[in-house]
């Protein structure tokens, strides 16, 4: 499978060279070329998490042998998650939710940003390189910490993480500001996820920051990048096969999944399997209040004249959904020149209208809808008086965004719900949410959840509180492009 610019299709690379690339030069996005693989669901459903993982990953980066995926797949998804399905499924009265923050930060972040390292040391040493891999990531709140534990110390690369400076959760801050490692970096921005995205995707093309590097070459861990996204096909399969092996459905039934959405990686991911052969009915696109994609799903207009609201949802607070741009090239047959028409547009102008026959090809399989603040709180509320199952405020988002399909459509295909990050990432608005009661402080908040629910607390966050903080520096975002170039300077000289 090659991969091309969504921008020019004539910029055509293997799988590896897009991983070490992160975006491609011309500020497209390396999307397959065309995605003419079949995977056969049925030959998977008795294989553990990482036999699925395996082939799964491989039938996508066919340039890697089986041996070079599967030994990456081992590595990566191992005790550091902390069960040994590394993706389990939960039955609630009316879903099922995908459990997909098992690994070691507590976020589905883990999933892909565990297996990236490994796969960008083997595509460097595919391409034999001698260089240090800078890698720039722009993080709504969890992407940062999963990203920084995946990197931390490893050779060849240096990572440093953008955060908006208000808007990530307590937890999710002091997570990054104790991150370990001596090639790590974290910085605040003084503006939102859009701004910090914007200055990672601009440096790649910034003539001060490219005549900054030397002997080092920057590439990006958000799921910009190929190897970020293909690691997200696998557990839409494995989820489904979990279905088959208890009975729930017959192979070859149809499922739905519903996917709390930012960057619309995660999502995408999903239509990826269900373009390779996995029976998918519909895909379920949840917004909170920033409900940019429930608008641009149900006009065809995408459109950013609209308020930030930040939310208790904090990693879909994003206007700006770079993922949508691989959907377009995708729906619009590769069509590269309207993809750079549109993002020009969304550039120039803050929106564009994509034509009706792309937008049906789009809705028929994508429907979207959104959670407001208030009903979020609720079904976390309900959820947790009902059947006692704690959940957190993007999992609520997409339970909510479910129950709102149902109603209108009485649809009673199974629904999977991705359930994207542990509740004690969000303690505070999860412990009001089932309490009534008002803590402020995000830690006091997570001591008071585990008395009150008596759920654990995941090991990883329960010691956080008493990490040494490493990281305070905070930037004004005029200044993004001067500090990568510093950054870039220091890297160049501490590694080579
Ligand atoms: C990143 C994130 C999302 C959104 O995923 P995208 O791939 O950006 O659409 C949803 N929930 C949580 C908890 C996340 O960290």
């Amino acid at each position: 499978m090659k991969y091309v610019s969504s921008r020019n299709k004539n910029e055509i690379v293997e799988s590896h060279n897009a991983i070490i690339q992160g975006l491609a030069k011309d500020g497209g996005l390396f999307t397959p070329e065309n995605i003419n693989i079949h995977i056969n669901v049925d030959e998977l459903t008795n294989l553990s998490y990482q036999q699925i993982a395996t082939k799964v990953i491989h039938a996508f980066l066919d340039d890697f042998t089986e041996e070079e995926i599967s030994s990456s797949v081992n590595q990566a998804y191992d005790n550091k998650f902390d069960t040994e399905e590394i993706v389990p499924l939960h039955k609630i009265e009316d879903a099922y939710l995908m459990e997909l923050y098992h690994g070691p930060t507590s976020a589905f972040k883990d999933i892909a940003l565990t297996l990236l390292p490994h796969l960008l040391i083997q595509s460097y040493n595919k391409e034999n390189r001698h260089d240090t891999i800078s890698i720039l990531t722009a993080t709504s709140g969890d992407t940062g910490k999963a990203a920084l534990s995946g990197f931390a110390d490893v050779k060849h690369t240096a990572i440093t993480v953008f955060y908006p400076e208000v808007g990530v959760s307590q937890v999710q801050k002091k997570q990054m500001q104790t991150a370990t490692g001596d090639n790590v970096e974290v910085i605040a921005v003084k503006g939102n996820f859009d701004d910090c995205q914007r200055m990672v995707k601009e440096a790649t093309q910034d003539p001060q920051v490219l005549a900054s590097l030397h002997n080092a070459t920057i590439s990006s861990a958000n799921s910009i990048n190929v190897g970020r996204l293909i690691p997200q096909v696998v557990y839409y399969y494995s989820s489904y096969c979990k279905l088959v092996k208890d009975g729930a459905i017959q192979c070859g039934d149809p499922v739905n999944f519903v996917v709390p959405t930012g960057n619309f990686g995660d999502i995408l991911a999903g239509y990826l399997a269900y373009r390779t052969g996995l029976p998918v009915n519909q895909l379920i696109c949840a917004s909170n209040s920033n409900n940019v994609l429930t608008d641009f799903l149900n006009t065809g207009t995408y459109s950013i004249h609209r308020p930030f609201i930040p939310t208790m949802s904090p990693s879909m607070d994003i206007l700006i959904s770079s993922n949508l741009e691989r959907l377009l090239f995708i729906m619009s047959d590769n069509d590269d020149s309207f993809v750079a028409n549109m993002m020009k547009e969304l550039n120039e102008q803050g929106s564009y209208t994509i034509p009706s026959k792309i937008q049906e090809k789009i809705s028929s399989i994508f429907k979207g809808y959104w959670t407001s603040e208030e009903d979020c709180a609720k079904t976390i509320h309900d959820l947790y008086k009902k059947e006692h199952v704690l959940i957190d405020p993007h999992t609520a988002v997409g339970l909510h965004a479910y129950r709102q399909y149902q109603t209108q459509t009485k649809d009673t295909t199974p629904a999977i719900v991705l359930s994207t990050a542990s509740p004690y990432k969000f303690c505070k608005d999860v412990y009001q949410a089932v309490s009534s009661n008002c803590i402020e402080d995000d830690f006091e908040a997570m001591d008071a959840l585990h008395t009150y629910t008596q759920t654990a607390i995941p090991s990883n966050l329960a010691c956080l509180k008493d990490l040494p903080v490493r990281f305070t520096r905070s930037i004004e975002k005029e200044d993004g492009m001067k500090v990568i170039a510093e950054r870039m300077k220091e890297i160049s000289n501490d590694y080579n």
